[in-house]
């Protein structure tokens, strides 16, 4: 199956395609004026609308890197025929292990005590005062988005005896610790978002349930960065108020200019399922989508009807 992709994948999967062209150059340019013949693009989060569907006139599907796919027009996809699969599953735990890093990065102040040993500002730093965190074992836990990631993480946080709580978009019990959003917010001393970029989750942390968060608390993003009202949270970080944890932002990879100098801040560049392992295991993925469209089976992670539609 002829397949075009935007980058080279990693893992030794990806040698088992025999008709793959990795294209150059920026997307969506590199598609020039169309690409007639092309039945499967590879995508590492770069935008397929139908600006790209009508430039790859032969496509049956687009297999996204990754499980968020939020930047494919999977409602466009379907108007078309063509299916979409993305990565699920196989990077959960390597996602929470970013997000629980980038907790105790945040609380514990890892980064900025890193910079200070380095530009040897150790002794100055506690001669103006002492260089306090806060805690993170018995701290209480906010998971907006209890999927396979969020679940994931409340599972890291039992070992730091954290008093877990929950919200989702199916509606339970608060004694097992699902809370309405805003009262989950007001409750949390770290809340961890772990839900995708849709119509509803999209600024679903606006300005105002920001002001909810607790003095101290800590805010933790390896979602979308969108999912967030950004500029509100630049304002309440700058203030001192609260701290964050981000891997995600609005404008990828343009992080906004004022959240450079501020300490309370760690910031990484969207790399959750950013290891070795995790990443051939995505290929793999990938390459098995790939190779089940080739021989017309049944997809291996297809998008669902049903999921498609809560993009819409
Ligand atoms: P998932 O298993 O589908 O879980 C999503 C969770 O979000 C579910 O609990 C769902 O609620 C909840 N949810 C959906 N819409 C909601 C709404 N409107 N209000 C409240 N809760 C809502 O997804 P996942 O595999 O854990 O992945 C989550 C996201 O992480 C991905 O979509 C992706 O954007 C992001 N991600 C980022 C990185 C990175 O590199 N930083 C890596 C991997 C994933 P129900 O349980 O009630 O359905």
């Amino acid at each position: 199956m002829k397949t075009l992709a935007t980058l080279r994948l990693p893992g030794p999967a990806w040698e088992e395609l025999r008709e793959v062209q990795v294209i150059e150059g920026p997307w969506p340019d590199a598609l020039g004026a169309g690409r007639p013949g092309v039945e499967a693009l590879v995508v590492a989060n770069e935008v397929v609308d139908d600006g790209v569907l009508d430039r790859l006139p032969d496509l049956r599907l687009v297999a996204n890197y990754g499980v968020g796919y939020d930047r494919v027009d999977a409602a466009a996809c379907a108007a078309r025929g063509v299916a979409v699969t993305n990565t699920p599953g196989v990077l959960d735990a390597a996602t929470a292990d970013l997000a629980f890093g980038l907790i105790l990065a945040a609380r514990r102040r890892i980064v900025e005590g890193d910079r200070l040993v380095r530009s040897g500002g150790w002794n100055a730093a506690w001669s103006a005062g002492p260089f306090l965190g806060r805690e993170v074992t018995g701290a209480t836990l906010g998971i907006v988005g209890l999927g396979r990631i969020g679940a994931a993480v409340a599972r890291r946080a039992e070992a730091f005896e954290m008093r877990v709580l929950h919200h989702r978009r199916t509606p339970g019990d608060p004694a097992d610790g699902y809370r309405e959003l805003d009262e989950l917010l007001r409750e949390s001393d770290v809340v961890t978002l772990h839900v995708p970029l849709t119509a509803e989750t999209e600024g679903l942390l606006s300005r105002e349930r920001l002001a909810l968060l607790r003095d101290g608390a800590t805010l933790v993003n390896t979602a979308r960065g969108a999912i967030v009202d950004e500029e509100a949270l630049v304002d309440e970080l700058a203030s001192g108020r609260i701290s964050a944890g981000l891997d995600v932002f609005v404008h990828e990879p343009r992080v906004p200019e004022r959240l450079l100098d501020l300490p309370n801040v760690v910031l990484t560049p969207h790399i959750g399922s950013a290891t070795v392992e995790t990443r051939a295991a995505m290929t793999r993925v990938v390459v098995d989508n790939l190779l089940a469209a080739e021989r017309g089976e049944p997809l291996v992670t297809p998008v669902t009807e049903s999921e498609r539609a809560e993009r819409r």
